[in-house]
């Protein structure tokens, strides 16, 4: 029997309404958790079309908290899902959930932060699928993500997606975020908006980055003050900035911390001033117009600076340690 036919078969234990989630396990929103629930189920339905979560497949979710997106995931066939959730109060609502699924559907609880959480080591790889496949593997991984832990986790995973390590050794694995809506559409933007940013060229240097929607605030409890926005990045079998990650990363913050400046400005700081031959071989190596702004960059001039300093590195490799911050004066 197919996981669906199974989840007409039983009854998931009814969502606990908000008052019940007070009073059952004494909870109170932790701001420091960025707790703001989702438990309007149509929504959750939706995020989860928009993740691509179907019959038999497998499914991450990171803070699932009550539970409601990952009922959705299960009644959208997803046959195996992991959740990882720091807060233990709500351990007992999921094993709930849990209990009422299996043996048909394996829900596997951990309580653990998502930012250090080995998801690699739990994904079924029966569910793979290679890099060079045009099709993805049926492993989604979800979440209505902690706010305040939105930028490091999304660095994080685009260094695995780089690297094709952790969960993304599975092949390119989709994932649907609930970010703060300011930050969906940095995701999002193209050259030559004010909203370009490193989260924008980063995301879009390694995935295909899609705004599915828009979730207004009221929808949450309790109500944070902005928007949300659903955003799903596919990873692409070849990154639009050639260089290692942390190459890319650091000249893309390099540029970017003068954000009204020409471009040139904050890539200087990538060589220390007292040896002016780096600069100059610099701009032997990149011939991008230096007039630019750092938002007017398309993404091949960021691939020629990228590629420039990483040519200087492969001759001076000590030189990617180089911290302007920290040697202002040299
Ligand atoms: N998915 C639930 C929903 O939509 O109602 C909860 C979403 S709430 C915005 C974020 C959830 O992530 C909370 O349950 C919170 O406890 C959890 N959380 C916060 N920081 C976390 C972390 N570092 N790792 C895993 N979960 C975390």
């Amino acid at each position: 029997m197919t996981a669906s036919k199974i989840v007409k078969h039983f009854r998931l234990p009814p969502m606990p309404s908000l008052s019940d989630l007070v009073k059952l396990y004494k909870l109170s929103a932790q701001r420091q958790l960025s707790q703001n629930f989702l438990l309007d189920k149509n929504i959750n339905d939706k995020i989860v079309r928009c993740s691509g979560i179907k019959k038999n497949s497998f499914a991450f979710e990171i803070g699932p908290g009550p539970g409601g997106l990952t009922r959705s995931a299960i009644e959208a066939g997803a046959k195996e899902i992991v959740v990882v959730e720091k807060d233990l109060r709500f351990m007992p609502g999921l094993q709930l959930l849990a209990d009422a699924v299996s043996p048909a559907i394996n829900l596997k609880i951990f309580h653990g932060d998502a930012l250090t959480f080995p998801m690699g080591q739990y994904v079924n790889r029966d569910y793979e699928k290679s890099w060079e496949n045009d099709d993805l593997p049926d492993i989604f991984l979800l979440g209505n993500l902690p706010f305040n832990i939105a930028t490091p986790l999304l660095f994080k995973l685009l260094l695995k997606v780089s690297y094709r390590t952790g969960i993304f050794s599975c092949g390119r694995v989709p994932m649907t975020f609930l970010f703060q809506h300011e930050f969906g559409e940095r995701m999002i933007c193209p050259p030559g908006f004010k909203e370009r940013s490193r989260v924008g060229i980063l995301s879009q240097a390694y995935c295909d980055v899609k705004l599915d929607f828009m979730i207004q605030n009221t929808a949450f409890v309790p109500q944070p003050k902005v928007n949300a926005a659903v955003v799903t990045l596919t990873p692409l079998q070849k990154p639009r900035l050639s260089p290692k990650f942390e190459v890319v990363s650091k000249v893309v913050k390099s540029i970017f911390q003068f954000k009204n400046k020409k471009w040139i400005t904050g890539a200087s700081t990538l060589f220390p001033k007292a040896y002016p031959e780096f600069l100059a071989r610099f701009n032997e190596l990149c011939k991008v117009d230096q007039n630019k702004l750092p938002i007017e960059l398309e993404m091949s001039e960021i691939d020629e600076i990228c590629c420039g300093y990483a040519q200087i590195l492969d001759v001076f490799p000590e030189l990617e340690k180089y911290d302007y911050r920290a040697n202002n004066n040299l």
